[in-house]
């Protein structure tokens, strides 16, 4: 069985006429949660925040990183402020994060061994490190980001934007930047 059966096999059990009350499209507690894609994360952080289905929006990525400062991670707080009620930003790395350690030359290696044109790769600007988002200290990446978005012209200045260390292991949230 393919790993798309599984997870099709599993969503027929999973839906039952009326079991989901409808929930509005804005989020109940108007926050948003920039977050890393880390599996750990996964039905663990939003417990761990006291955030339930129709609380908050959460976007995520490799390492909770902000490489264009006009790209995917600002669209995405500009719908949530503007069209979707969100009115705090919380930005959460998490210690013993993969993006802190990657490993540029044998990502490169990997991408080549299957099959990805090295030419796509040296054009990629900026470089593929910094393109893929590597950093070395998720406290600092968090600063940074929390950083960015806070001087983005894109974001409105009332809106606080917090910057929070998560521990995969046993839930614990630390504030590296406070938005008030
Ligand atoms: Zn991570």
């Amino acid at each position: 069985m393919t790993l798309l059966d599984k997870v099709l096999n599993h969503n027929n059990k999973f839906v039952r006429p009326g079991a989901f009350p409808p929930l509005p499209k804005d989020p109940k507690r108007q926050l948003a949660i920039f977050t890393c894609m880390d599996t750990r994360l996964v039905d663990f952080l939003e417990p761990a925040m006291g955030i339930k289905r129709g609380d908050a929006k959460v976007i995520k990525n490799a390492g909770n990183t902000l490489v264009d400062p006009n790209g995917g991670v600002i669209r995405s707080l500009v719908a949530a402020v503007f069209l979707l009620g969100v009115e705090e930003i919380f930005v959460i790395g998490h210690k013993d994060c993969g993006m802190a350690s990657v490993d540029v030359e044998m990502l490169k290696q990997k991408m080549v061994e299957r099959g990805v044109d090295p030419a796509a790769i040296e054009a990629l600007d900026p470089d593929l490190g910094q393109w893929v988002g590597a950093f070395s200290c998720p406290e600092e990446n968090v600063e940074r980001v929390t950083s960015i978005i806070r001087k983005s012209p894109l974001i409105p200045k009332d809106v606080p934007v917090h910057g929070l260390i998560f521990c995969p292991n046993d839930g614990h949230l630390e504030v590296v930047v406070s938005g008030y």
